[in-house]
């Protein structure tokens, strides 16, 4: 990254890697365009939010415990790790919470990473991969992914990231889908991937849109902890569990992996309300198949739509989709607000010509449709 912030002040007296930093763009909420355009009606697909809003029967539990708010949460997250070890059938003592599984991202990286390490990701891979790398001060290898043009294009190349490993690697980030291209690597391939790499370097499977993959791409990998204790997986519930508000993530790992990352996250970093939320949420197995259906629908919905506007996407196994709209992306995007859509520019992502769009409900994919044929008309 380069380094923009030398005008800052006290950037001689900061940790030099934190000057070549940009803070994380996020997706531009309702609010914010609101007030700028006095728009009503705004639709949102910029964050890859579940487009059904939170379930019934996660409302009732944040309604009912909305009086324990004064007290501090539960450090340990006790029920809720309870419930995930239920579900995963492993014990507690291999779950990390987190503040969104940013935040355990973050914490992995302030544990395996620091100056002189280097951590290895693809190109084209999750921002907050960069940023945490950076943030200590670590160097971050990054790999290339298969060209534009071949087949699987945008998609880890784990070859090529094979060959980054080396003496100083501590840490390896993968997306799986990954964000943001929709991309997908066979469950096969992934381990045989994790198996070739050396028994003292972190591989990370970021498992963010697990919940999306329909039953024929559903592999446990839970159940590769036995083999690869070297295996850290993280989950969320901002995507399909519909909780990206109440920020809340988890690892799974081997215990002694645990013990660690519980040494530096903070204390109370995951919050009552999304505590008693998740738990909620977890088994609530209906909303998860809804949402899942809806996607499906959604996914196949905008990609004929792409197709008749004659615009190359790249197939994705997400909650979103990254398409192509040419040199203007730009001039699009601030078009398609005008029109009260926001999508996703992925510039940060050297992806200049890609507007990443959530999977919203058929009806919002529908006005954003029309939107965008508008708008390409228009530039
Ligand atoms: C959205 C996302 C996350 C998780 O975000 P949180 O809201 O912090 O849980 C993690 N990894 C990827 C690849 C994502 O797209």
């Amino acid at each position: 990254m380069m380094n923009m912030s030398k005008e800052n002040l006290f950037c001689d007296l900061a940790f030099e890697p934190i000057n070549g930093l940009f803070p994380y763009q996020p997706g531009k909420p309702i609010d914010e365009l609101q007030r700028e355009l006095g728009l009503k009606n705004i639709i949102k697909l910029a964050s890859n939010e579940n487009p059904l809003g939170p379930s019934e029967k996660v409302k009732k539990a944040v309604h009912d415990a909305l009086g324990d708010m004064s007290l501090y949460p539960d450090g340990n997250g006790f029920y809720l790790k309870k419930a995930l070890s239920e579900k995963l059938g492993l014990p507690s003592s291999m779950i990390t919470l987190g503040n969104g599984s940013n935040d355990v991202l973050d914490v992995i990286a302030r544990v395996f990473l620091t100056t002189g390490r280097e951590c290895v990701y693809s190109e084209y891979s999750f921002v907050v991969y960069a940023i945490a790398t950076q943030s200590v001060g670590a160097t971050a290898k990054v790999a290339k992914s298969f060209p534009v043009g071949s087949a699987g294009e945008y998609g880890h190349d784990l070859a090529a990231m094979e060959q980054l490993v080396g003496e100083k690697t501590s840490v390896i980030f993968i997306a799986n889908p990954n964000n943001p291209t929709g991309t997908w690597i066979e469950p096969d391939e992934l381990e045989g991937f994790i198996k070739k790499i050396p028994s003292h370097v972190i591989v990370v499977v970021d498992e963010a849109y697990g919940e999306y993959l329909e039953q024929k791409n559903c592999v446990d990998t839970t159940k590769w902890l036995a083999r690869y204790p070297n295996l850290i997986i993280t989950r969320t519930f901002s995507k399909a569990y519909g909780l990206a508000g109440l920020r809340i993530g988890y690892a799974v790992s081997h215990p002694d992996i645990a013990d660690l990352l519980n040494r530096v996250r903070h204390p109370f970093n995951v919050n009552s309300l999304g505590l008693v939320a998740a738990e909620a949420a977890l088994n609530d197995e209906a909303y998860i198949d809804k949402s899942r259906k809806l996607n499906q629908q959604g996914l196949d919905q905008l990609s004929v739509g792409f197709k008749k506007l004659g615009l190359n996407y790249i197939p994705s196994i997400g909650n979103f989709i990254s398409v192509n709209v040419g040199e203007k992306a730009g001039d699009i995007y601030t078009k398609l607000l005008h029109e009260g859509v926001i999508v996703r520019p992925i510039s940060a992502y050297k992806m200049p010509q890609h507007l990443r769009v959530s999977v919203g409900l058929q009806s919002e994919n529908d006005v954003f449709l029309s939107a965008l044929k508008r708008v390409m008309q228009d530039v």
